[in-house]
């Protein structure tokens, strides 16, 4: 009897199935079916808490005058269309706020023109790549917590000051971005200079 081969041979044998280790399989198989599904379901969750929140933002009820946010009936999105879904929120600033879009009040970006169109004040404002966007850059406003950093266009459309005296909106505008233009450009070269010194 050749035991060598004899060995061999038990090692081709192939491999019972061990029941115990199959059900060890299944169940470990199951209980990540089970988390994957558990998680899956409070992603849709959190998507739709998201959806709801920006529908409606039922904290403000009451606090605030409602407004309609233009960007609600014009863009695409899930969100209803109902009307006086948004409010104007001050931010710690004192200026108002968009609820739905972000969007400074058009007051605001008024304000905000005439300190960007005076060569003395720090304010100024940039374009964007969106033609109904406008950069804010206003003292002591970092982020879009502390107050408006962005006016959206759409917000003009129903609002009667801009609506009496279109003209002397969009001659502070020009007059607005030619400054900030200036200004942008000083703290660029002052950059550049203060670069070389350190260098
Ligand atoms: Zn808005």
């Amino acid at each position: 009897m050749n035991v060598r081969k004899t060995v061999h041979d038990l090692q081709r044998v192939p491999k019972r199935a061990n029941p115990y280790a199959y059900a060890r399989y299944l169940k470990r198989l199951s209980a990540r079916i089970a988390l994957r599904s558990m998680l899956a379901r409070l992603n849709r969750a959190k998507w739709l808490f998201r959806l709801w929140y920006k529908d409606f933002d039922r904290r403000y009820i009451g606090r605030y005058a409602p407004q309609t946010c233009p960007r609600r009936i014009l863009e695409v999105g899930p969100w209803s269309r109902d009307k006086d879904s948004d409010f104007w929120i001050p931010r710690p600033n004192g200026d108002s706020c968009c609820s739905f879009c972000g969007s400074a009040h058009p007051d605001v970006f008024f304000r905000v023109l005439n300190e960007a169109a005076d060569p003395n004040s720090s304010t100024y404002i940039s374009l964007s790549d969106k033609r109904y966007k406008i950069y804010l850059q206003i003292d002591g406003v970092v982020n879009a917590m502390e107050g408006p950093i962005k006016f959206y266009t759409q917000h003009l459309a129903d609002y009667q000051d801009f609506k009496d005296r279109r003209d002397e909106w969009n001659a502070l505008f020009v007059a607005a971005v030619q400054a900030s233009n200036t200004k942008l450009m000083e703290r660029m070269s002052m950059r550049a200079v203060n670069k070389e010194d350190a260098d």
